[in-house]
């Protein structure tokens, strides 16, 4: 485990925020991360939401010593099977951000409770350079002022940056207000379709799977925008999908309570009992390996981490078809199931369809 701290300064100097990341790679510190399961998760982007800076100490704690922590957690929780899960760890590495908004969670301890956005007033997860700037009819600028132009702000690109270097195949970016999993895309309704709806398909499994093993179904499930019932420009989790290629993004709500009062944010946004806390901390760590577990059943992953039995589904759809198929038929069976069309030739097909369409969409978000 070993931490880094960058500082980023903005042109004209008048504001500035780091950004502490901490590296742990359960199987030992490597140089290079280029065989291992990478997956990068922050925390904190949101200054009110407190309660998910607690769950990094949590994941941490679990990460520094997963012999011990792991298999108590797993115990305790009743998830998952610790063989499986301590061995995919072991080919991990995870770069936790604690919390990325320091600046705004700075404004929340002196007391101004109800703010989210960062030092200067602008939020964080509307400064991305996906559909940047688009305002919804109920915009509210003392919520979501999205800067003054896309990547405008230092915690943008501090994050931005760790991503383009890391290359994450997991994007977890985990706020509060509610509890609920989601998944691309926040700026529109519905989820990838086309090339990346087999992937998609996949990612809505995982998080059903989690959400049944973790939560007994409780939480809300599905892409951002349509689940949570109002659309989100220029987030973080949708530049991770549609430009950056994380095949797997996502953004996690952890708490919400709707019986508190408008003004009450403390409580809207963190629980306030001690058994409340460990309750929201306990759970949405044991989730992050609930999560990991579901690995290797998804197509999306590194080869080497499938299961045998998706690889044995996949070269069975390879025998069928042969390889070069890239018929529409084809294309086709991809959005009914996951693995049907699953041809080397026609997975390639779509990481270049798919490609093409998110640079189309991030140069209509530049614009
Ligand atoms: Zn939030």
């Amino acid at each position: 485990m070993q931490a880094n701290q960058t500082i980023f300064v903005v042109p004209d100097m008048s504001y500035n925020s780091t950004l502490r990341i901490v590296t742990v790679e359960p199987g030992g510190l490597t140089a290079t991360h280029t065989d291992k399961l990478r997956i990068l998760v922050n925390f904190g982007q949101h200054a009110r939401e407190l309660v998910t800076s607690e769950i990094a100490l949590g994941l941490l704690r679990v990460l520094a010593d997963p012999a011990r922590e792991l298999l108590t957690l797993l115990e305790r929780r009743r998830v998952g099977s610790p063989i499986p899960m301590l061995e995919l760890l072991a080919k991990s590495v995870w770069k936790v951000i604690p919390l990325e908004n320091s600046r705004g969670r700075a404004v929340v301890e002196a007391g101004r409770f109800c703010e989210r956005r960062n030092g200067r007033g602008v939020d964080t997860n509307r400064n991305w350079g996906v559909d940047w700037g688009k305002k919804e009819p109920d915009y509210d600028p003392n919520e979501e002022f999205p800067g003054t132009k896309a990547f405008s702000e230092p915690e943008a690109n501090l994050v931005r940056e760790a991503a383009v270097l890391f290359q994450p195949h997991i994007w977890i970016n985990v706020h509060s207000g509610m509890e609920a999993l989601f998944m691309p895309f926040d700026h529109k309704v519905g989820a990838p379709g086309g090339g990346g709806a087999a992937a998609s398909n996949a990612t809505l499994a995982m998080l059903a799977g989690v959400n049944k093993e973790v939560f007994g179904g409780r939480c809300v499930v599905g892409p951002g925008g349509k689940s949570v019932g109002y659309l989100a420009h220029g987030t973080a989790t949708d530049y991770m999908h549609g430009i950056l290629k994380v095949p797997v993004s996502l953004t996690w709500e952890v708490f919400g309570d709707e019986s508190a009062a408008y003004e009450d944010c403390y409580r809207m946004f963190n629980p306030t009992t001690r058994e409340g806390l460990e309750a929201v901390v306990d759970s949405w760590t044991a989730a992050f390996f609930a999560l990991l577990s579901r690995v290797p059943d998804h197509m999306g992953m590194p080869r080497q981490f499938w299961s045998p039995q998706l690889a044995a589904q996949v070269a069975a759809v390879r025998a069928r078809d042969g390889l070069g198929l890239t018929r529409p038929a084809v294309l086709g069976s991809w959005g009914l199931a996951p693995w049907m069309g699953a041809s080397l030739a026609v997975v390639a097909f779509f990481v270049v369809l798919f490609r093409r369409r998110g640079r189309s969409r991030a140069t209509h978000a530049a614009q």
